[in-house]
Formats: C-alpha cells, sequence, structure tokens
C-alpha cells in the first residue's frame, strides 16, 4: 500500500477545512514572528525586514493570546509561525506556543536551529503539540559559514547539537493511519533544503540522512529575486539538467518522492551569484 506524507498541522482531512469554509471559519491561523535573524542567508527574502520594525506595529503578546483565541472559536485546528525571521529568537515566541497549546491548538514553526533553541526547549516543544520544520541546507560548515552567513563559529555547532536532539526527541512520534485502504503517516518533524549550484552534491546524503531518520525532505530552489524576477525563464534553466540527473538517481534509489523530484525538473535551481555586503 502506497504510503501518504502528512505533516501535523496540515494533515486534516479536506471535510474539516470545507466545514470551516462553510461556516466562514477558518482551519489554520497563520501567525508570524518578530523579523529577528541571528542568520543572514544569502538568498532571504525576508533579510531587508530584519531587526525591521519590531516594535512599531508587532502585536504585543496579550493581543496574540486574544487572536488564537478567536481563532479557535472560528474552528482553527493549528497554529502555523512561519517566521519573518528566526521565531524562537522572538521574546514572545515560547509563551505563545504555550498558550496556542492550553486552547488545544498544534502549532507548526519553522526553525534553523541555532536561535534560543536547545535540547530542553526541543523537548518542551514536544510535550506542547508543536511540528517542526527544520532547516537542513548543510552538513558542511564551510558552506553553513560562507552562505548562511552566521554570525559566531558556534553556531554550526549548535545546529548540529540541536538537530541531533530534534530526532532523538521527537523519534517515534510519526503516527500511521489508515482510512479506506489508504495508509497515512503523519510526521511532527520534516527538513527543508534550499538547493544552490554550491550545495546540490549534498543533496544526496542529505536525502539519505533524512531517509535514514524517517523524514521527509522537501527541496526547494532558491526563490527568484532582483536580477531573476526580470530573467525568470534563465533562471528556471540554470543547472536545471545537471540537477535533473542527481535528481533521477536519488528517485531511482528511493531517497526522495516522484513529487520532489517533479518539483526538481519543473523549477530548476539557482545560483545567486555573488554574496551580498
Ligand atoms: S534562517 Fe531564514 S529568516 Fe534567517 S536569514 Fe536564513 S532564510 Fe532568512
Amino acid at each position: 500500500m502506497k504510503d501518504t506524507i502528512l505533516f501535523r498541522g496540515y494533515h486534516y482531512p479536506m471535510s474539516a477545512y470545507r466545514e470551516n469554509q462553510e461556516a466562514e471559519g477558518i482551519t489554520q491561523l497563520s501567525l508570524d514572528t518578530k523579523p529577528i535573524c541571528n542568520l543572514k542567508c544569502t538568498w532571504c527574502y525576508n533579510g531587508h525586514l530584519n531587526g525591521e520594525g519590531v516594535s512599531k506595529d508587532s502585536l504585543t503578546i496579550k493581543e496574540k493570546k486574544e487572536l488564537l483565541r478567536q481563532a479557535r472559536e472560528i474552528g482553527a485546528k493549528s497554529l502555523v509561525i512561519p517566521g519573518t525571521g528566526e521565531p524562537t529568537l522572538d521574546p514572545d515566541f515560547y509563551k505563545l506556543v504555550e498558550a496556542a497549546y492550553e486552547i488545544g491548538l498544534t502549532t507548526v514553526v519553522y526553525t534553523n536551529f541555532t536561535g534560543n533553541i536547545d535540547a530542553d526547549k526541543i523537548k518542551n516543544l514536544h510535550d506542547l503539540d508543536v511540528s517542526i520544520g527544520a532547516k537542513l541546507d548543510t552538513f558542511d560548515k564551510e558552506y553553513f559559514q560562507r552562505w548562511l552567513r552566521s554570525n559566531g563559529k558556534e553556531s554550526f555547532k549548535k545546529f548540529r547539537r540541536n538537530l541531533d536532539s530534534l530526532l532523538e526527541i521527537y523519534s517515534g512520534s510519526t503516527k500511521i493511519k489508515e482510512i479506506s485502504g489508504q495508509q497515512y503517516s503523519i510526521h511532527r518533524v520534516i527538513a527543508n533544503m534550499v538547493l544552490t549550484h554550491e550545495n546540490k552534491e549534498e543533496l544526496e546524503q542529505i536525502a539519505g540522512f533524512c531517509k535514514q531518520d524517517n523524514l521527509p525532505l522537501f527541496v526547494r530552489p532558491v526563490k527568484p529575486v532582483k536580477w531573476a524576477m526580470t530573467n525568470l525563464s534563465d533562471w528556471k534553466m540554470l543547472g536545471k539538467k545537471p540537477l535533473a540527473a542527481i535528481s533521477q538517481k536519488l528517485l531511482a534509489s528511493c531517497h526522495i518522492s516522484e513529487t520532489v523530484h517533479q518539483l526538481i525538473c519543473a523549477l530548476g535551481y539557482s545560483h545567486y551569484g555573488q554574496e551580498q555586503e
């Protein structure tokens, strides 16, 4: 039986979304945290926001809690924190997650694992029904420091340590469900990889690592900004052929899904050129 992969917090049946919509409610509340990040990824599309507007128009924790309450009242099941920066650096982040848990919301958060996070906090997130999207672009310290532009040598070590803790704490958290002859595996952790020319050789290793740890891997190209925005067709062609070949090889060894393979072939990937100042 073919397994369908779902990410907890987005895993509800279509009927739940439909019912909420018909009742003019919502199923998911997305809430950004403050735009603060300790990394400076070369391709970050929020880079211009980093540190900006932190106190100008941010909601207070009291207002955020009230928003959660209202969202729950009109059907929300999950709180998604995509992060305009690194969410764990927002001083309200842990309070918000706790408030969401207390009223029965599942939280989904995307983190780079180098902010205000350690093994105890990961355990706390696990116990508060939080699903985690882990940034996993590289296992190479040089790449990490050069392209993610961490501002301290400790960041890479912290990333590795927290990734290990995550896998240990969340091990066994995937639930298998069978509905009408279809098998679903509902994951509480997924990995996200931004693919570039500079880390393309790592794709196989990262895909193998994720497969070994039963971690769904989502591979995305760099979002087209600046030059690429006005030369989209050229951008799409960059490196398309070599990457499609690597992807085909991984598909054959079941390291990636057909969907990921198609995405890679369709989008190609981006060369972001030079470092920004
Ligand atoms: S970790 Fe995310 S928010 Fe932070 S700089 Fe990188 S891409 Fe931007």
